[in-house]
């Protein structure tokens, strides 16, 4: 299977730090692939390279084989890469419904940006309201797509920003630290949710985390970094038996 998704052999330096060593990775259609490592390993680093906001010193990012490594995070967009955020950001009088509204529309470059973001867009184009209705559907948001996303607890939101993700129909969805700020039954909701996309939409995900048990749950296979360099690489099984992986998380939090 042709990976959707491929990072090469990318190396990022700030000065004296190795900030990725030759960092490889990949994901295809319909599978999960998980980033972990301790704090400072590199995991912001490269999402910012996949993303396309940081351009490696070397190495190449491909989605379909096709090399984006120079690619604007714009141009990541249109071909179908998606990203939530670490930070929340929803607009506080949108309702959650209207957050899918505005991707929906973004997503077939009929936004009116301006417009939209009062509550005064245009007419629905033809099938929007089913596209919403699915999304709403398969992340669980129905009963509260009439909210204001000032009035939803943190969990709730980091929920509508993977939801906002999926409305503009990507084809790859990189999610950073999606569990930061969740409690565990938030981040057990969050985990079925991402299990449904998964196998419901057939789109490759790349999940960035610090929470290891969530990504050894989700992830068909994990990619473990400590210092910039990849120390593990394998399946969940794999990771959870590697004695590399184990010696780096000693004393460190999970
Ligand atoms: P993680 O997300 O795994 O915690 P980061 O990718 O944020 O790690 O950081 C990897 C290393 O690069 C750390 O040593 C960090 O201090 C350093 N670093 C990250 N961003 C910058 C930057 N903008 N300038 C200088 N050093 C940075
Ligand atoms: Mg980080």
């Amino acid at each position: 299977m042709t990976a959707l998704l491929a990072v090469e052999e990318v190396s990022v330096r700030f000065g004296g730090v190795h900030a990725l060593r030759s960092v490889s990775l990949e994901v295809a259609a319909g599978r999960v692939a998980g980033l972990i490592g301790p704090n400072g390993a590199g995991k912001s680093t490269l999402f910012d390279v996949v993303s396309g906001l940081r351009a490696p010193a070397t190495g190449r990012v491909l989605m379909d084989g096709r090399d984006i490594t120079g690619s604007s995070p714009q141009a990541r967009a249109r071909l179908g890469m998606a990203r939530t955020f670490q930070r929340l950001e929803l607009f506080g009088e949108l309702t959650v419904r209207q957050h899918l509204v505005v991707a929906h529309r973004v997503r077939h470059r009929q936004a009116r940006l301006a417009l939209d973001l009062l509550g005064l867009g245009s007419r629905p184009r033809p099938g929007e309201d089913d596209a919403v209705d699915g999304v709403l559907d398969l992340l669980g948001l129905g009963s509260i797509a009439g909210a204001p996303a000032r009035a939803l607890p943190i969990g709730t939101g980091r929920l509508v920003e993977v939801a906002r993700a999926v409305a503009t129909e990507p084809r790859v969805i990189l999610l950073d630290e999606p569990s930061s700020g969740l409690d565990g039954a938030e981040t057990e909701r969050l985990a079925a949710v991402l299990g449904r996309l998964r196998a419901e939409r057939a789109v490759a995900l790349l999940l960035v985390e610090h929470n290891v048990d969530l990504v050894l749950s989700l992830a068909d296979r994990v990619t473990v970094v400590d210092f910039g360099a990849v120390i593990a690489d394998g399946t969940p099984d794999d990771i959870r038996a590697d004695q590399a992986v184990q010696r780096a998380y000693l004393g460190a939090a999970p």
